[in-house]
């Protein structure tokens, strides 16, 4: 599943490998204005601000990923 999302920085598509996802809960907990629980423990990308103002906690949320299941291009 991916989202394409504008910012003053270009264009941010993030993507979640489902195939990946250990359902660990970091990146919902960490960042709930970009990630949501779809009620399985893999994380739907719902964002509810502008994304430029997560922007940096996105890149540091998409490093920690244990599984490396965040995509960022
Ligand atoms: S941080 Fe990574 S492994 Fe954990 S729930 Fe989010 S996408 Fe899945």
């Amino acid at each position: 599943m991916s989202q394409w999302v504008n910012n003053n920085r270009g264009i941010v598509n993030i993507k979640i490998d489902i195939d990946t996802c250990t359902a660990c809960e970091l990146c919902y907990d960490r960042l709930p204005e970009v990630f949501v629980d779809r009620g399985d423990g893999i994380p739907l990308v719902m964002i509810k601000v502008p994304i430029e103002r997560v922007y940096e906690k996105l890149l540091q949320t998409a490093e920690d990923c244990p599984s490396g299941s965040i995509i960022l291009y």
